[in-house]
């Protein structure tokens, strides 16, 4: 028999994905994977659908990832198996879900000043039902005519870190973030701390900090990593006694569908799950 295959990153409609959680799903088997986690942003939402609707054969990791900032960076963080009523949880991503809206609105504003036609209730309905996104208004600037490709957005001439349409937002202390996904009994994991976020990644020293509070892996196979960082990020995850975790990060369409490109070996996996605390 061969190992068995587990991708622990993943986006659906549920947040900033092109896929229903439930096409996702079915990808993730053709992908040839046994173990698919479901992280979209700041939400739960997807988990339902994607349960109903898994494949034989194929099992499902409850995740998201939480919007988090250091020192006025984004970092994410990938939460893995929290209790869905964990009150102190479900208000801060009522929290952050509010002020997305908050943030999507002004960032149209914005590009409409620049000259951008593109307007709320487009971009409202390029998300459908999901957490509105960056993304969503790449989609309709893309639409308006005022760039060729959505990644052209994030760029500092539009809505990249500090571009003329930027707008930040509300988002976790990364160190509460640990704890709260702890206490809700579930188990972290960085995202992809080796690709940087407007030229700055962040340090070892904050790493550390993070597993001093809780932390219990590093995402380590990410496609935005070269094969240095990877071996950097390896030996970080050794030192500090974190799992080497690694995940596709795949957003369907927009990122060219790629379920399974990275993975998380299974040894790794199981010392990920033996921590959260609501698996016992
Ligand atoms: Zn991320
Ligand atoms: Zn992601």
């Amino acid at each position: 028999m061969s190992a068995r295959r587990i991708d622990l990153h993943s986006h659906s409609t549920a947040s900033d994905g092109t896929d229903p959680p439930a096409e996702v799903m079915r990808r993730a088997r053709a992908a040839g994977l046994d173990v698919i986690a479901l992280t979209d942003h700041d939400t739960l939402a997807g988990h339902d659908e994607a349960r109903r609707a898994l494949p034989p054969g194929l099992a499902l990791v409850p995740g998201m990832e939480l919007s988090c900032r250091l020192d006025g960076h984004s970092v994410h963080l990938l939460a893995y198996h929290v209790d869905p009523a964990h009150a102190g949880l479900a208000e801060q991503l009522h929290a952050i879900t509010t002020d997305r809206l908050r943030r999507a609105r002004d960032m149209v504003g914005k590009l409409r000043e620049l000259g951008v036609d593109i307007t709320w209730e487009q971009v409202a309905a390029i998300a459908g039902d999901g957490v509105v996104a960056r993304p969503h208004i790449a989609r309709a600037m893309v639409a308006a005519g005022a760039i060729a490709r959505p990644d052209q957005a994030f760029t500092p001439e539009w809505i990249g870190p500090g571009g003329r349409a930027y707008v930040s937002r509300y988002a976790l202390d990364p160190e509460d973030a640990v704890r709260l996904v702890s206490s809700a009994g579930g188990v972290s994991v960085l995202a992809h701390p080796g690709v940087p976020q407007g030229g700055w990644k962040i340090g070892d020293e904050a790493v550390a900090r993070l597993a001093a509070a809780g932390l219990a892996g590093l995402e380590v196979a990410h496609p935005d990593h070269d094969d240095a960082e990877r071996i950097r990020l390896a030996a970080l995850a050794a030192t500090l006694g974190l799992v080497s975790s690694g995940g596709s990060d795949d957003h369907g369409s927009l990122t060219g569908h790629r379920l399974g490109c990275e993975t998380i070996a299974p040894g790794e996996y199981e010392r990920l799950v033996s921590r959260a605390a609501g698996l016992s």
